[in-house]
């Protein structure tokens, strides 16, 4: 589907109430996950790089505890406990698919729970599990769209407002987009294809709330493509009846395309929150950039140790070719700001950088423990 969503966006503009100046209830979220970081992840197929049979970093009660809270809330909210669909439609912030990164990794296990598979192919799986629910969202929402841009009339935004003033959310199409991901993974082909899977991820929804635990009902091609075509006319109705109408409203085509073709145009983003960091070594992160220094900063540089600056060209190169490490510490630094986050770059020496944009860095201070204000 080569959907032009600049191009889309700039016609609904004409279309009065079709853009959002307040966002619509999903990216409620955003705060929930504590979005210390955004990160654009171009390429998730990283995750290849998360070795088998690794010994979990399980520091006990808390790391349980965790756990189980995730679990509890996607029980309680579907799986947009671990990620969320935030529209182009939104005025304002970054619009694609968000993923928690420790959402992602503290459900995949449970989402294969008894999968004769490495964790590797697991979190894999997962991931596209995640990414097929939440691209339903975007094809509908997109699909949606371009009936506006006939009908010139706004659908999508008063549904979904509707949803938010009640307090609610739209089943109907919680149903679909597990649907959706269901037969995502079952179609999937390769490494991935592995018996149980579709099974394990059924059961998995099922635990989910309302809309989420039937979406495995409408797997079959002839009652999915059913489902679809009657969310699209609930778009429409109650205004429009007629049965000619509704038949204009094919989501199935839309929402059969190949999830390849969404990837390019759906922005992806990886939120990581504070305590998530000791999972850098996943390879879930993308790569940090450091594109400028301070002038505080190379002061600073010029006058440490050679050791030090050495250090600091090391990680810097390191950085640019992979996600950060656990070995990297890399963690926020308040005292700074809430942009700032410090890095370990030898025993005894830190490393500050601010957060600019995307994966961009600006390093603000480098020295050792002591000089940086740590314990
Ligand atoms: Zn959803």
């Amino acid at each position: 589907m080569a959907v032009d969503i600049p191009a889309l966006r700039g016609a609904l503009v004409e279309i009065p109430g079709t853009l959002a100046d307040d966002p619509p209830r999903e990216p409620v979220w955003i705060s929930q996950a504590d979005p210390t970081l955004i990160f654009p992840a171009r390429n998730p197929t990283i995750l290849d790089s998360l070795p088998d049979n690794r010994p979990t970093r399980v520091s006990a009660a808390q790391d349980v505890r965790e756990s189980e809270r995730i679990a509890a809330d996607v029980r309680s909210s579907g799986i947009e406990a671990i990620a969320w669909y935030r529209s182009f439609r939104v005025r304002s912030l970054p619009w694609g698919i968000f993923i928690r990164a420790d959402g992602l990794v503290r459900s995949f296990e449970q989402m294969f729970d008894g999968l004769a598979a490495p964790r590797s192919i697991k979190l894999e799986l997962a991931l596209n599990a995640v990414l097929s629910h939440e691209l339903a969202h975007f094809y509908v929402d997109t699909a949606i769209a371009q009936f506006e841009l006939l009908s010139l009339r706004a659908l999508w935004l008063p549904r979904k407002l509707g949803f938010a003033h009640a307090g609610s959310y739209d089943v109907y199409e919680e149903v679909i987009a597990n649907a959706s991901m269901l037969r995502a993974v079952r179609d999937l082909h390769g490494p991935l294809r592995i018996s149980g899977r579709e099974r394990l991820l059924r059961e998995w929804t099922r635990r989910q709330p309302s809309g989420y635990s039937i979406g495995y009902r409408y797997t079959a091609a002839h009652r999915f493509d059913h489902a679809l075509n009657r969310h699209g006319a609930s778009y429409l109705a109650p205004r429009t009846r007629s049965a000619a109408a509704r038949k204009h409203i094919l989501l199935a085509p839309l929402i059969r395309a190949p999830m390849s073709a969404a990837a390019a145009v759906v922005p992806l983003y990886i939120v990581t929150s504070s305590s998530s960091s000791r999972f850098g070594d996943i390879g879930l992160f993308p790569a940090l950039r450091i594109v400028a220094e301070t002038p505080g900063f190379k002061k600073q540089l010029r006058k440490s140790p050679e050791q030090m600056q050495r250090a600091y060209a090391e990680l810097r190169t390191r950085l640019m070719a992979r996600s950060p490490t656990s070995g990297d510490r890399l963690k926020r630094w308040p005292p700074l700001g809430a942009e700032t986050w410090s890095l370990r770059l030898n025993r005894g020496d830190r490393l500050h950088v601010r957060h600019l944009a995307g994966m961009d860095f600006e390093a603000v201070a480098i020295g050792s423990h002591a000089e940086l204000g740590h314990d």
